[in-house]
């Protein structure tokens, strides 16, 4: 009944997005893996040349397994780079490398959303753990009325939509700042640039698809709530 309810259907638009932007960040990464940038500096190498062009060189550039997991590590200050990414010269590496130096940027000058987001993320996690148990257990509880459990669980999962909706900007602005740097430092030509574009905005997609998806469940969430009103 809980999961087979009509507000069921809420979640299919943004199932749908969030393939489409999987598969769409699969095949732009693929194809512009296989073009090699014409200066031939490899990801980790123009990593390091943005970090220390900006002052932030004290932040540690590691090689880590798995594809597609590159991320910065703020609280540690090391920006992880998957082999991929961090050996190859190609289009997408540069792309994807120069993305999460952007991050170690944001962190070095203190871009506010990007702290906003560190600081609430314990509570999201929580909230994304707890939220739906403890709406079951309301749901339970509730004999045709709402049940207090369910607005905790409500209000905890307001919590990890909140974390996604402040990831969106920090994400733009990271691609933002990789796509200036990789053109004004010259490690793109301005037609290499777009496939770069093309790669980080098909990745800039997920977390549109991972927002969409947490505000359909918290909706979700809601009409089920009121309909026990
Ligand atoms: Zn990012």
């Amino acid at each position: 009944m809980f999961f087979w309810d009509y507000t069921f259907v809420l979640l299919i638009p943004p199932l749908l997005l969030a393939l489409y932007a999987q598969a769409k960040v699969q095949s732009t990464f693929n194809r512009f893996s296989r073009r090699l940038s014409r200066r031939g500096l490899t990801g980790a190498e123009v990593a390091a040349r943005i970090l220390g062009a900006s002052g932030a060189g004290r932040v540690a550039i590691e090689k880590i397994p798995g594809r597609l997991t590159d991320h910065y590590d703020p609280r540690k200050k090391i920006l992880r780079l998957s082999e991929p990414v961090y050996e190859s010269s190609s289009i997408a590496a540069l792309g994807v490398a120069a993305h999460e130096a952007g991050h170690a940027l944001q962190d070095h000058f203190h871009y506010a959303p990007l702290h906003l987001r560190n600081a609430i993320y314990p509570i999201a996690n929580l909230g994304s753990t707890l939220a739906f148990p403890l709406f079951f257990i309301g749901l339970i509880l509730s004999q045709g009325r709402p049940h207090f459990l369910m607005d905790l669980g409500i209000l905890l999962f307001a919590g990890a939509v909140a974390f996604t909706v402040i990831t969106l900007p920090v994400e733009f602005n990271a691609s933002r700042r990789a796509l200036a740097i990789l053109r004004e430092g010259n490690y793109l030509t301005s037609e290499e640039l777009e496939g770069a574009r093309q790669v980080l905005s098909a990745a800039a997609l997920t977390y549109v698809a991972a927002t969409a998806m947490a505000v359909m469940q918290l909706l979700r969430l809601f009409l089920i709530r009121q309909s026990r009103d």
